[in-house]
């Protein structure tokens, strides 16, 4: 009796699965009646262009290894500030608390015309110095947004930074940390090669500033457009130089474009800048 039953089941089961078959053919074979391409004889074939591998250009940051450097732009300028550095307390009797911007994806390069904006002076010196010395340019401070300028250095001879209006760069060069000496005849030797300073003895002549009261040891080096200053080991630290080697800072004090003095004003540094 029990036989029969199993035996039942299996024709059942077989005779559902020969219609599921059928009806899998039908479905088959009416696609396949649909669609017909038909071919004139005037058809051309146009021939495909084989793809060979192309070499693309390195990223900047595979390079330095090779002896090239990527070249400096006003990139390499935005401010180093982040929320999330911790914050820090005035020294002063207020004992407030400073906190840094937010950084680069916070705010802008200065604007000027509309258009984000490093004097282009310091950009061609710092590339000039990659150029003759096949070593890269470290960056450690560009722009600085007034809330980081607060926060990297709160002394009195950073107040009116000129950071904060993309007149002012710090740096070293990798490979030559204890000669800046040697870039600092470099800068000079940029106005001396320039066809755009040719004849200008304003240019081409560098005096020192003989000052009391200034942060450096060594007199900076002047001409009419920029101002160099050296802090050697030990001084000029700062938030953004907190590395362990002299460094050169460049101050712009002459826009060629504008023909005008380069100074600090407040309107500039806090209102010449987007925020997002
Ligand atoms: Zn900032």
């Amino acid at each position: 009796m029990k036989s029969a039953w199993i035996g039942i089941a299996i024709c059942l089961l077989t005779s559902c699965m020969s219609i599921e078959k059928s009806q899998h053919q039908k479905i088959k074979q009416a696609n396949e009646s649909k669609e017909r391409i038909y071919r004139s004889c005037k058809e051309k074939l146009y021939p495909v262009a084989q793809l060979t591998p192309q070499i693309r250009d390195p990223y900047p940051w595979e390079l330095g290894s090779s002896g090239m450097h990527p070249k400096i732009s006003k990139e390499s300028f935005r401010c180093r500030g982040d929320a999330k550095h911790l914050p820090k307390v005035k020294e002063d009797s207020s004992s407030q608390l400073i906190l840094d911007c937010g950084g680069r994806l916070n705010h802008s390069l200065p604007v000027r015309g509309g258009k984000e904006f490093v004097y282009p002076i310091l950009i061609d010196l710092l590339n000039y110095i990659q150029l003759k010395t096949s070593c890269p340019v470290i960056i450690t401070c560009g722009h600085r947004c007034p809330a980081h300028n607060a926060y990297a250095d709160g002394s009195i001879y950073n107040l009116s930074s000129k950071h904060m209006i993309g007149a002012e760069v710090d740096f070293y060069v990798e490979g030559k940390e204890n000669r800046p000496e040697e870039i600092v005849d470099l800068i000079m030797k940029y106005y001396a090669e320039k066809e755009t300073y040719k004849g200008s003895k304003e240019y081409l002549q560098f005096l020192r500033l003989e000052q009391v009261k200034i942060n450096v040891s060594t007199a900076p080096w002047y001409n009419k457009e920029i101002l160099i200053k050296l802090y050697k080991k030990g001084e000029g630290r700062d938030f953004d130089n907190q590395h362990p080697y002299p460094y050169l800072s460049l101050q712009v004090r002459f826009d060629r474009d504008l023909n005008e003095k380069v100074t600090y004003s407040w309107e500039k540094a806090f209102q010449g800048y987007m925020r997002y």
